[in-house]
């Protein structure tokens, strides 16, 4: 694809000069394709739920005298307001944390109990499986950030961990510390997997490795976007180690606040 310039052209003053200035926009042009592209999907995505939604209170309102068949429908309608629900929800978090802006409220946020609240709001998908959520604790490390953001992408990381995983297997948070700067929070499961060639997409919006099976776990597409943007916010960066078949490891970086935290390098685990 060749690519595009904006030329202007202005007077300078009364010699006869003038200024030209050649604009490259073809990273315009890409920018705005991906908008046009983010649209079109949520549009999209939107478009599911709210169509189930008709579709499901036309069918209730022809069931009327069958009591199974309205509390059946009923069921089918809630479960499509809380898809929709989480997809406005996720929209608006990604908003937040995907543009320029630096996030505001910084405070002092204690990784156990960061920690220990994500655990605790995945508990309920991850006993439905039988599925072991483990975690050392007892780290005292501290970072400074948004604690229901950097809350909202731990949880994100440990919900995929459990939707990804048969049931009656673990899933593991741990802390490791690589350098005295920065502190590793991992989620490990022993899922699916993710298959190499799509490892380098799965933090787009939207992507997914298997569109019916994020869909049937109730996923919205954002989660691990809204990951790596949180992360980045943050000052630090996510990445993930992934075999097919055997598991998977998400491993968030962030720095660790300064002079707030023991001084001697350890490393924790829950294994
Ligand atoms: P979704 O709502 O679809 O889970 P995400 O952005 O959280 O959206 O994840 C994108 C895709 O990455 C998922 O659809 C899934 O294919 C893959 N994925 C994410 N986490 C895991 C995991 N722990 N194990 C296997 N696949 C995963």
């Amino acid at each position: 694809e060749g690519r595009w310039f904006a030329v202007r052209v202005a007077p300078l003053g009364t010699h006869g000069l003038v200024l030209v200035l050649a604009e490259d926009l073809t990273e315009m042009r890409r920018v705005e394709a991906i908008r046009r592209d983010f649209v079109a999907n949520v549009s999209h995505e939107l478009k599911t739920p709210v169509g189930a939604l008709s579709l499901l209170a036309e069918t209730v309102e022809n069931a009327a005298d069958d009591p199974e068949a309205v509390r059946r429908f009923s069921g089918r309608m809630q479960h499509e307001a809380v898809r929709l629900g989480n997809l406005v929800q996720d929209l608006m978090t990604l908003s937040r944390v995907q543009g320029d802006e630096p996030l505001a409220e910084l405070r002092t946020v204690a990784l156990d109990e960061m920690i220990a609240e994500s655990l605790d709001r995945c508990q309920i998908k991850a006993d439905a499986k039988d599925i072991e959520l483990a975690t050392a604790g007892g780290t005292g490390l501290k970072v400074r950030g948004d604690e229901e953001l950097l809350t909202t992408a731990l949880r994100n990381l440990i919900d995929n961990a459990v939707a990804y995983s048969p049931d009656h297997t673990r899933v593991a948070v741990a802390t490791h510390l690589p350098d005295p700067d920065h502190v590793e929070i991992t989620v490990t499961d022993q899922g699916i997997g993710i298959p190499a060639a799509d490892l380098e997409r799965i933090f787009e919006r939207f992507y997914r490795v298997d569109p019916a099976r994020s869909r049937q776990t109730g996923g919205t597409g954002l989660g691990l976007a809204i990951v790596k943007h949180v992360t980045t916010k943050h000052g630090g960066e996510v990445t993930v180690w992934s075999k097919e078949g055997s598991g998977s490891t998400f491993t968030l970086r962030l720095p660790l606040l300064r002079g707030d935290n023991p001084s001697s390098p350890q490393s924790r685990s829950a294994s």
